[in-house]
């Protein structure tokens, strides 16, 4: 196994790489390493991302604008990064529905050329590799809660297939590197996360019902709105990242907030955080949208001391103050 850089290295001297990192999660991400002193490459296509979520960061970090699923060798980087890199995050990837719905070529290609190129980044700089999967890979459970051992349930040919199986296939990519070449790999299964950064015009249902809700438009609940998500709240998403990142933890980590909700019960959350007197309407329910969803984080727990910490008032009264701020 290559020499892996450890966690008490010091600080100046570790680079960690994000793909993705212009997007929701991962500019989050880049925040909590710049502060706590790594040096930061971003990779970026800004596909459904953008550079304006890092532009506080100023020339704090690289930036590199590439499709990863092209390519991400050493020379894309240029003399960007040192012979020495403590950690490759691979966030890339389109993650809303209606993004990855209408890029389903894109999301398999980023999934599984781009995850290789990733590896293949942390195998040659002997880095620790980060994949961010997700809990789709769960596909339509027939298990509640979803602890990391079950296997799933998954149409692959149906039209959410592009993204599940794209990550299913990073997850199994991941390992091959992991048992073939020795990198040290972790794969962190996120749950729904919202927070400042995720766009207003994304087409997940948090940011759909809160912009809506603060606009006065009818909220749109899809099918009848007792499917149920459970969703976490961007800071303690990347707290649960980083001390994967940083632990020995090989093994897939649910990262999610256990308390789950149905889509009617988030539009009276939603209206208790806004006031709104906005109507809901129903539109049709998506192809295989699973009907629940709740994370068994008795792992995260045990092996990282990681629980969430903001309640979904909380964290919207969060994200909706940021919401008015862009508009304001
Ligand atoms: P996002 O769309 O805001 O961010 C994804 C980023 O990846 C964007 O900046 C996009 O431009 C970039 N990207 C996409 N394809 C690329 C490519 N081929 N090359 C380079 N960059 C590319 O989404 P997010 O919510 O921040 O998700 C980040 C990661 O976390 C994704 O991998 C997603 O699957 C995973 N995830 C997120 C959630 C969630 O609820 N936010 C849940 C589960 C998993
Ligand atoms: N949803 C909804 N209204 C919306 C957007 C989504 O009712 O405006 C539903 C969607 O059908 C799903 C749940 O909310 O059951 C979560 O959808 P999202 O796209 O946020 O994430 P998913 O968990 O499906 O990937």
């Amino acid at each position: 196994m290559a020499e892996q850089p450890d966690a008490q290295q010091p600080l100046t001297e570790r680079v960690v790489i994000v793909t993705g990192g212009a997007g929701f999660v991962g500019s989050h991400l880049v925040d909590r390493l710049v502060e706590r002193g790594d040096r930061v490459v971003v990779v970026d296509n800004v596909v459904t991302g953008t550079w304006d979520n890092l532009a506080h960061l100023g020339d704090r970090i690289e930036r590199v604008e590439a499709d990863v699923s092209q390519g991400l060798a050493l020379d894309t980087l240029g003399d960007r990064t040192p012979d020495t890199v403590y950690g490759v995050c691979h966030l890339a990837s389109p993650a809303s529905p209606p993004a990855y719905l209408a890029l389903p070529v894109e999301t398999l290609m980023v999934g599984s050329e781009g995850t290789r190129h990733a590896l293949e980044v942390a195998r040659q700089r002997g880095a620790r590799f980060l994949l961010a999967s997700t809990s789709e890979i769960y596909g339509d459970p027939e298990v509640h809660p979803q602890p990391e051992t079950y296997l799933g349930n998954v149409n692959a040919i149906g039209p959410r297939g592009c993204y599940d199986e794209a990550k299913r296939f990073a997850e199994a990519m991941t390992m091959a590197y992991a048992r073939t070449h020795g990198v040290s790999v972790r794969i962190a299964r996120l749950f729904n996360t919202y927070g400042p950064r995720l766009r207003a015009e994304d087409g997940r249902v948090v940011s759909n019902l809160l912009t809506q809700a603060m606009e006065n438009r009818p909220m749109s609940i899809y099918g009848d709105g007792t499917q149920t998500r459970s969703f976490g709240y961007v800071d303690d998403t990347v707290d649960g990242l980083l001390r994967l990142l940083d632990s020995d933890v090989q093994m897939p980590v649910n990262l999610g907030t256990p308390t789950e909700f149905s889509i009617l019960e988030l539009v009276e959350a939603v209206r208790q955080v806004t006031g709104t007197t906005a109507e809901v309407v129903h539109l049709e329910l998506p192809t295989d949208d699973p009907t629940q969803r709740q994370p068994d984080i008795g792992r995260a727990k045990e092996l990282l001391g990681w629980k969430p910490e903001v309640t979904l008032i909380d964290g919207l009264h969060r994200y909706a103050d940021w919401l008015s701020a862009q508009t304001a």
